[in-house]
């Protein structure tokens, strides 16, 4: 599953591959796949405009059009955009083709049918469900130490369970809300209201750096790469305690311990977070 540095990565990509361009004709294969559009409104709103912009809200794609509508796709387990010549095969689990007046086409396919578009229009982008009750961005001015401190306060709830939680903060996804607890020494069980002010700094500064950290790691694979690739799991490369149940914590070389929390794996080290 991709986690925000990917999805903001595959941003960056079809930033630089497909805006400014002019969409000739657009297809949904599989209704399913954009609920709240007919396949027909989803060909007619999509059709002779051109892409604007390209950006994100949480792990929300959004291209903006010329027709001030907007196209938001959520990439979920599996979904996955490729860039290709009119002319080339669609992959399998193909559900959505663009095809733009240069003879290119973005195509979206999806093995596992979790992925999801809509197009909206743009003004009420800010209503639209998926999108209304999201927190602040992580690099957002509005994400400070003061907003955590407050938003943590709050609950009783584990505090690895509120980083997951997309109304307090958008992006922390599994993986780096282990690692943002991690280097900030924080018992991922510990009720969040009981973590204290001056720990909260620390914990604020290095979600924001875990991810941009992330961010940079696949920018560079991008230029490296050149064309549109979101093969995710890169995050191998900042991780220090996901994923590394049994094998020793780089910091103090306890071994790594995996816990159960809403159903979904943590991976901290006992000693580095033991409060
Ligand atoms: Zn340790």
């Amino acid at each position: 599953m991709p986690e925000l540095p990917e999805v903001e990565c595959v941003v960056r990509q079809l930033r630089r591959l497909i805006a400014g361009k002019n969409i000739v004709h657009a297809r949904l294969i599989r209704p399913g796949l954009a609920p709240d559009n007919s396949p027909r409104q989803f060909a007619d709103w999509l059709r002779n405009t051109s892409i604007e912009s390209v950006g994100r809200r949480g792990k929300h794609i959004l291209i903006n059009l010329s027709n001030q509508r907007t196209l938001i796709t959520h990439l979920r387990m599996t979904g996955r955009f490729s860039y290709l010549d009119e002319s080339a095969d669609d992959p399998a689990h193909t559900h959505a083709i663009l095809l733009f007046d240069d003879g290119k086409k973005l195509v979206f396919d999806d093995q596992r049918h979790f992925g999801m578009m809509m197009v909206v229009r743009s003004k009420d982008l800010n209503e639209v469900r998926c999108l209304a009750d999201l927190g602040p961005e992580p690099f957002s001015e509005e994400f400070t130490v003061e907003y955590l401190h407050r938003t943590l306060g709050r609950s009783a709830r584990q505090i690895k369970l509120v980083l997951l939680d997309q109304t307090r903060v958008v992006g922390l996804g599994n993986i780096y809300a282990s690692e943002a607890l991690h280097r900030s020494g924080i018992n991922p069980k510990t009720p969040a209201n009981k973590i204290s002010k001056r720990r909260i700094g620390p914990l604020h500064r290095e979600i924001v750096a875990v991810l941009g950290e992330a961010i940079a790691n696949d920018a560079q694979f991008d230029s490296e790469s050149g064309d549109l690739d979101t093969s995710y799991g890169r995050y191998e490369t900042v991780s220090k305690v996901y994923d590394r149940e049994g094998q020793p914590c780089l910091n103090c070389g306890t071994q790594i311990r995996r816990i159960t929390q809403g159903a979904r794996s943590t991976y901290f080290c006992p000693r580095c977070q033991a409060r």
